[in-house]
């Protein structure tokens, strides 16, 4: 394959920065955006850093018709030392790469694209935020632009990344959440696209979400689809409870989400010789543990909050109160033991970190 160009074109006029105080979550775009095309004849082609703005798309754009879409979410972070680190991109331009095989569309060359996202982020580097907990979004993002109506895998692709600053996921301290166990609306299904992350399976689950809020809680439990029985995930993240002191996740089997928080938990957790099981869990398991105390703490795993307990399941009407609605001491060392993996203010022992400056 012939070495990806990439041009850089800076913008003329920075954009006012944000109130740093009062971030948000995905509401500020930095300066620049990272761009390439893609066509069956040249592949990729006309890599860009440029200004950040909108794109002009042909209404027939068949992204528009049938959301042959996918995305990832990593993040940037001020590293101990005054350097701007990634955690494990490549793991996500890699992961990119497997939602774009099941989707028919054009993997990416993840290493260039690499050193592209490193020279943006150092580019934006004024965006990265200071404050404790505060990171830098990062959404690499591919959509199909080939203007045609007419299913088939489009022979037009754009692959861009964008990058917002967000703050501290849990402004007001590490409070646990109260989840809705979802027994009508499912997720994935076995032989499905639940393992891609790709806009589609995000719009489906917004239903089950707006129900959950109005029942008072934050977040959906996803049980399987073909019993409505075993746990899958928690919104956006991989989930995780410890039972008789062991870590218990269900197992990636295609219809789940391969985490990269996930896979970090796991790890860090066999460093700390914390025994960790990946296997199918039920509800009625869940309700027993809970009951006779050996289920002592919930909590999900993702980039966003990168560890999210979970204090209480809403589950047909009843409620499973977990670890007495409090976060739990593992869910508690994770967080903190990870969050200092990201900013390197604990060895890399696993070379999770790559420097953007
Ligand atoms: C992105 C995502 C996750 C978490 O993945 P990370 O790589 O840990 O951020 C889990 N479940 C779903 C459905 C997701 O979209």
């Amino acid at each position: 394959m012939k070495k990806l160009e990439i041009t850089l074109r800076k913008t003329e006029t920075l954009k006012a920065k944000p109130d740093w105080n009062n971030l948000g979550f995905g509401r500020h775009f930095t300066d620049h955006m990272f761009v390439m095309s893609w066509n069956s004849k040249e592949g990729w082609h006309d890599a860009e850093i440029k200004p950040y703005g909108p794109f002009t798309l042909d209404p027939a754009a068949m992204v528009l018709h049938y959301s042959q879409e996918i995305f990832e979410g990593l993040k940037a972070y001020h590293g101990a030392d005054g350097s701007v680190l990634l955690f494990r991109p490549l793991d996500n331009l890699n992961r990119l790469n497997r939602s774009a095989v099941r989707m028919c569309m054009p993997e990416i060359p993840a290493e260039e694209v690499l050193e592209a996202l490193k020279q943006m982020v150092a580019l934006d580097r004024a965006w990265v935020p200071q404050a404790s907990g505060a990171s830098l979004y990062i959404r690499p993002a591919m959509i199909a632009t080939e203007a045609a109506v007419g299913l088939h895998p489009a022979n037009e692709y754009l692959f861009f990344i964008i990058c917002c600053p967000v703050g501290a996921y849990y402004a007001e301290g590490f409070k646990p959440t109260k989840i809705y166990v979802e027994d009508q609306y499912v997720r994935a299904t076995a032989g499905g696209v639940g393992e891609a992350k790709t806009g589609g399976n995000y719009a489906a689950s917004l239903k089950a979400f707006a129900e959950a809020k109005a029942k008072g809680c934050t977040q959906v439990l996803w049980l399987d689809a073909a019993e409505h029985k075993y746990v899958e995930e928690v919104g956006t993240s991989n989930i995780f409870f410890v039972i008789n002191g062991e870590l218990v996740t269900p197992p990636l089997g295609g219809t789940i989400l391969p985490g990269i928080t996930r896979d970090t938990v796991l790890k860090v957790a066999a460093d700390w010789g914390i025994k960790a099981n990946e296997r199918r869990i039920s509800m009625d398991e869940i309700i027993a543990a809970a009951a006779d105390g050996s289920l002592t703490e919930a909590f999900g795993s993702g980039t966003a909050a990168v560890i999210a307990p979970v204090g209480e399941f809403l589950y047909q009407e009843r409620s499973i109160i977990i670890g007495g609605g409090k976060t739990g001491p593992i869910a508690q060392r994770l967080f903190d033991g990870i969050q200092q993996m990201q900013r390197g203010i604990l060895p890399d022992t696993h070379g999770w970190l790559v420097r953007a400056i």
